[in-house]
């Protein structure tokens, strides 16, 4: 399931940095996932509750930004958000342009640390 290696390396990713960190708990994870990504949102939610499991992130939030894709249009001479994932064409003047310039992020965005009185709750 391609949803749960990526939950996988996202909680990798947010354990390092709060060994980084000196330790914690984690109250919101924050990703921006762009749909050319592949990871469609509510599996992603899903996977990420399933592998937190007896982590340090168990507890957390989940905040997905989903990024639209993003071409440059060489007529319009510049870049332009499409409302969907094809075609690879300007919604303004239909000037097709396979130059995508974003959409395939798929970022650990920030992690909000517990706070220590919820801890000691
Ligand atoms: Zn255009």
């Amino acid at each position: 399931m391609h949803e749960l290696s990526i939950a996988i390396r996202v909680i990798d990713l947010a354990e390092g940095h709060l060994r980084a960190a000196g330790g914690g708990r984690v109250a919101t994870v924050r990703l921006r996932v762009g749909l050319l990504a592949g990871a469609a949102t509510e599996a992603l939610r899903s996977a990420l509750a399933l592998a937190a499991q007896g982590t340090p992130l168990e507890a957390a939030t989940v905040e997905i930004e989903e990024v639209p894709v993003r071409i440059w249009c060489p007529a319009c001479q510049r870049e332009v958000d499409l409302p969907g994932l094809v075609p690879l064409a300007c919604p303004e003047c239909g000037e097709r342009s396979g130059d995508v310039r974003a959409g395939g992020e798929l970022e650990l965005e920030s992690l909000v640390l517990a706070a220590e009185a919820e801890d000691a709750a």
